[in-house]
């Protein structure tokens, strides 16, 4: 069942998600060479406890930090350690905050310095496939409308989507209802957008495979052939006209 959200809910989120879109944006300056991911996680944690808010990830089904910190070829759940960020590294940063009980859910991909024009180019084509996906959202239409717009970007430029990697409905819980799959997909065919539904719209590409491995220690996620990923998010409202990013500016 997918949620629909009232007016004092929403409001929440939209704190939540200005939160959540604060500390994002902080790191545009604070990630560096030299500074390690675990300091990237440090700032997120205090930036969100010193706003009112509790870090969404910290603790969920046991994850250990308040951002998870994916570098290159790390697709997801990357779990923030002594490692040191290095000149031409691509950071992604995912992260959640709770505001009121209510979760807001965003990540972006940082480029580090210097990097390739090809890599530049991912980047930039897997965050415009994160617009892409948003700018058809409006009630009546179906999900998969939003599924494809994303896809799309992918298959034009032959990048890797994971299957198994999807985004979701978000709000009380940092996970409701529905999957929300990076490509044209069958069941999101049967899915009709409503006013008041919050979801996490959320891109992961590679620059190769879609075949992923599960790191050790049983959160990272990697690409099986070492090809760099990037992940944009974003926590949109479905309005009756359009739509509403809770997490952006
Ligand atoms: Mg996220
Ligand atoms: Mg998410």
């Amino acid at each position: 069942m997918i949620s629909i959200k009232n007016e004092q809910e929403i409001e929440l989120m939209r704190i939540s998600g200005q939160i959540t879109y604060g500390a994002l944006s902080g790191l545009k300056d604070f990630i560096k060479p030299g500074i390690t991911s675990k300091d990237i996680d440090k700032y997120c944690y205090d930036y969100i406890t010193s706003h009112d808010a509790v870090p969404s990830f910290l603790g969920y089904e046991g994850f250990p930090a308040t951002a998870c910190i994916s570098i290159n070829d790390v697709v997801v759940h990357g779990i923030p350690d002594d490692t040191v960020i290095k000149d031409g590294d691509i950071v992604s940063v995912d992260l959640g905050s709770i505001y009121k009980g209510y979760h807001s859910d965003s990540a972006y991909t940082y480029i580090v310095g210097k990097t390739s024009k090809k890599n530049r180019k991912f980047v930039s084509d897997t965050q415009k496939a994160l617009y892409k996906g948003i700018s058809v959202i409006k009630e009546g239409i179906k999900l998969n409308q939003v599924c494809s717009a994303i896809g799309r970007v992918a298959k034009e430029n032959h990048y890797g989507v994971f299957t198994c990697l999807t985004g979701h409905g978000v709000g009380r819980d940092l996970h409701e209802d529905p999957y929300i799959p990076n490509l044209s997909n069958h069941e999101s065919e049967g899915i009709i957008l409503k006013a008041g539904m919050t979801l996490a719209i959320e891109p992961m590409f590679s620059l190769g495979t879609k075949e992923v491995w599960l790191l050790p220690d049983e959160w990272g996620i990697v690409t099986q052939d070492g090809s760099l990923s990037a992940h944009f998010e974003h926590t949109v409202l479905v309005t009756k006209d359009g739509y509403e990013i809770l997490t952006g500016e």
